[in-house]
């Protein structure tokens, strides 16, 4: 019987557990804010002052928002607050 183990691999915490690499600047500067009680999650590069906020569920951990986050910020739908669109891309009514 050539049944094998499985090896777990377990990924030994780091000293900064919530510190992610930034998609924009390449530095692991990235921080993820999780606000429960708002039912959002803000995540904020302390490198180049990237920021975005999303809205996440109970379940969700800081990596699940960061890979939600990169989801978003590779199809181009991540909103970050600290760097405004071009103006290309105003939406009506918002100041
Ligand atoms: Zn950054």
């Amino acid at each position: 019987m050539g049944r094998r183990r499985r090896k777990v691999v377990r990924i030994p915490k780091k000293r900064l557990p919530n510190v992610f690499t930034c998609p924009r600047c390449g530095k692991e500067a990235i921080r993820v804010q999780l606000l429960r009680g708002e039912q959002r999650a803000i995540l904020r590069c302390g490198s180049c002052q990237l920021r975005s906020e999303m809205p996440m569920k109970p379940a969700h951990g800081e990596v699940d928002i960061y890979s939600y986050f990169m989801d978003q910020w590779y199809t181009g739908k991540a909103i970050i607050a600290t760097t405004p669109p071009p103006s290309a891309e105003t939406k009506p009514g918002q100041a």
